[in-house]
């Protein structure tokens, strides 16, 4: 990982500004992401001319392997009690630690621990620098956002009459394993007829019949990073006559989107193009969700494209998804959703496989 010295460099920089003589970092996809260490216990210590990894005994090794840009600290089982200690040793009075990540008791013990310490909390500092990825980066998330693509083409092919919601979940999920993924980036939905106006229905026994649409919202994860992908089959042609027309809408909302998406927008703006489209043909009562989320080490990250968001402006190497949608409760839905990097002039759209309501012969 060449990105992992300048990760470090922008993370000093904040604490430089902020007055901060360290940060705690506890947070799990932070912790990976500023040191390359994937295990799932430890904490990291930054400071300006240090950047060390306390973990215990079971990661030892691995550690060594995948961090080597930080100093181990070989803590047992008391990491922070090792911390206090080291704290004290540097010398640094003034240390963040992430609020987000945090809990109540082990802010307490830190405080304990370590009482000459001024602990601030803070809020999205690495997160903020997560939020625009490498070329690297959007080089794996590329190849999970293949992984979806090919088995959202397996589910179309595999689709029939009287094949259950969690069969074809299980077809799908099976598809991605065998073609690369190391695992599943959410519980895979698959949801049919009335089913698909709840946005993250858990698949069920449910068989799927002729003349339904079925929602499907899966992702892959490839090194730690995921994909997320969402088409709306039809069954044959479906029965629900508003069936066509919303699709045409959903359709028009996502493609809406991807023009006008690009740099410097905010999270509202951009929501803003898909949701004009929705309310203009009467359905905005029935896109409840915002159009969309970041995605990398973790399927929900920054930024957040909603009428809620910040204004924050997009940033280009941001990956997002574009996911309008419209719910009628008791009939059915129709969401589409692509995963798009947002670039100066607009967006890259990673997801490639068929937009179509690809109407499987029933
Ligand atoms: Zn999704
Ligand atoms: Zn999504």
């Amino acid at each position: 990982m060449g990105d992992i010295p300048q990760r470090l460099g922008a993370v000093r920089a904040d604490l430089a500004g902020q007055g901060l003589g360290a940060l705690v970092v506890s947070q799990p996809d932070n912790r990976r992401y500023l040191t390359g260490f994937t295990g799932s216990a430890g904490v990291v210590l930054v400071s300006a001319d240090r950047a060390m990894l306390l973990t215990d005994s079971r990661y030892y090794g691995q550690a060594e392997r995948e961090a080597p840009d930080f100093s181990l600290e070989r803590v047992g089982y008391r990491v922070f009690e090792r911390l206090s200690e080291v704290l004290g040793e540097l010398d640094l009075k003034r240390v963040g630690f992430e609020a987000d990540a945090v809990t109540v008791s082990e802010l307490e013990r830190l405080r304990g621990l370590a009482p000459e310490v001024e602990w601030r909390a803070t809020s999205g500092l690495v997160e903020r620098h997560r939020a625009i990825k490498s070329e690297a980066e959007i080089g794996t998330i590329r190849c999970a956002a293949a992984i979806a693509d090919a088995a959202m083409a397996h589910a179309a092919a595999v689709l029939r009459p009287g094949i259950s919601e969690l069969a074809l979940a299980w077809e799908i999920e099976v598809f991605m394993r065998e073609h690369g993924a190391e695992g599943l980036a959410f519980d895979t939905i698959v949801a049919a007829g009335e089913n698909g106006a709840l946005p993250h229905h858990h698949p069920s026994q449910r068989r799927i019949e002729a003349g339904e649409p079925v929602v499907v919202d899966i992702g892959a994860r490839v090194d730690g990073y995921n994909s997320d992908l969402t088409r709306t089959f039809a069954l044959g042609p479906v029965r629900d006559p508003e069936f066509e027309t919303v699709y045409a809408i959903v359709a028009e909302a996502n493609r809406t989107a991807t023009r006008g998406i690009r740099a410097g927008l905010t999270g509202a703006d951009a929501d803003r193009l898909a949701r004009d489209v929705i309310d203009a043909a009467g359905y905005g009562d029935f896109f409840g969700h915002g159009l969309g989320h970041g995605v990398g080490l973790q399927i929900h990250e920054g930024p957040r494209l909603s009428f809620l968001a910040d204004e924050h402006p997009l940033g280009a190497g941001m990956v997002i998804t574009i996911e309008p949608g419209i719910y009628l409760p008791g009939r059915f839905g129709v969401r589409i959703e692509d995963l798009v990097v947002v670039r100066d002039n607009g967006v890259e759209v990673l997801s490639a496989v068929e937009k179509q309501p690809a109407v499987v012969p029933a």
